[in-house]
């Protein structure tokens, strides 16, 4: 099967791997329909992650189920499935209180998704079925469930964005925005979105931004407390992962009030000093994508929601590379690819 490697920085190539099969009893392995880049793929083809050996790239999926081990119940061959990036039992007592991605049986998805077929660990907890087979044009929303929607969404929960309040969203990039979506389904009465370019400024809107901030740093935070009488936002959803992100979500974020992070962390240090002084609440992390997914994939089958427009480029899973390299030089979004 045809399947993207990344060797080092800016080097990602689709080559023939071996096509994955089941290894353990609880393992299905699906015929992807879908996958894309994910922003966090972007860290190691900038060289902010060590690349030491060729590692297969992608952990977003949709697809069918092509095979599954003797234990598997809950999923058989030929179901339209989503997972996420975390593999969960989905019954351990951290399962069940919601955080899934740290379940004490956790394991990465690590067979590259950026593939024609992918190997799921722990498959009856880690994938849900589509009622039936998606009409093509739902794919996209539904792989993007699968990550940056489960993610935004998180971001929006762990801020406890609700109705009445005012939300502030730190980054513009597929999971940023899909906080804003997020956001608006969750009945926030007040969207600000950071964001400095065109096309994400006009996805922002559409999916229910009610202001638009430009300035970033110090002076992003003085506009969004000219924007609050002064006080800060209720909810701040933090989703890029750098000190200046963090910081600009925590400053952004009024006494009392709460920071959802779920943009990978990157070198970033909290002053304690200030944070002490600020009474603000930080939640985040991985996000626990299974949480959400039941919701999620009724409210895109539903077609109440249509996250599938963050992806404005489509390629062959043969032209990953050029995927890599349109995001890295913004000139896509997210970029869907076709296996
Ligand atoms: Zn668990």
């Amino acid at each position: 099967m045809l399947g993207a490697v990344m060797y080092a920085a800016g080097d990602v190539r689709v080559e023939e791997r071996e096509r994955p099969t089941v290894v353990n009893p609880t393992d299905a392995v699906i015929r992807l329909s879908a996958t894309c880049v994910c922003g966090s793929d972007l860290w190691p083809w900038r060289g902010a992650d060590p690349v030491t050996r060729p590692t297969p790239m992608g952990h977003e999926y949709v697809g069918v189920v092509e095979e599954v081990g003797d234990a598997v119940r809950n999923v058989k061959v030929g179901d339209f499935v989503i997972g996420s990036f975390f593999a969960s039992d989905n019954t351990c007592e951290i399962c069940r209180a919601g955080y899934q991605t740290s379940c004490v049986h956790r394991e990465f998805v690590a067979g590259g998704a950026q593939a024609e077929y992918l190997r799921v660990p722990l498959a009856d907890g880690t994938l849900v079925a589509t009622p039936g087979m998606p009409e093509p044009d739902l794919v996209p929303s539904l792989l993007a469930a699968s990550d940056v929607l489960g993610t935004g969404w998180f971001g929006a929960v762990a801020a406890q964005v609700g109705p009445g309040r005012t939300v502030a969203v730190v980054g513009d990039g597929a999971v940023g925005l899909l906080g804003v979506l997020a956001a608006r389904q969750l009945g926030a009465a007040r969207i600000i979105a950071m964001s400095r370019y065109e096309s994400r400024q006009k996805l922002a809107l559409e999916f229910g931004a009610t202001d638009l901030v430009t300035e970033r740093g110090d002076e992003g935070v003085a506009r969004i407390r000219e924007l609050t009488d002064g006080l800060g936002a209720h909810s701040v959803i933090e989703a890029v992962g750098t000190q200046e992100s963090m910081m600009q979500a925590i400053r952004a974020t009024r006494a009392g009030g709460h920071v959802g992070f779920v943009g990978v962390s990157h070198g970033v240090e909290l002053p304690g000093e200030e944070l002490f002084f600020s009474h603000v609440h930080l939640h985040g992390g991985p996000a626990p994508v299974r949480r959400f997914l039941p919701e999620l994939i009724r409210l895109v089958w539903d077609r109440e929601i249509d996250p599938g427009r963050v992806f404005d480029l489509e390629l062959p899973l043969s032209e990953a590379a050029e995927g890599y390299r349109a995001m890295d030089e913004r000139r896509a979004i997210k970029v869907l690819l076709r296996p």
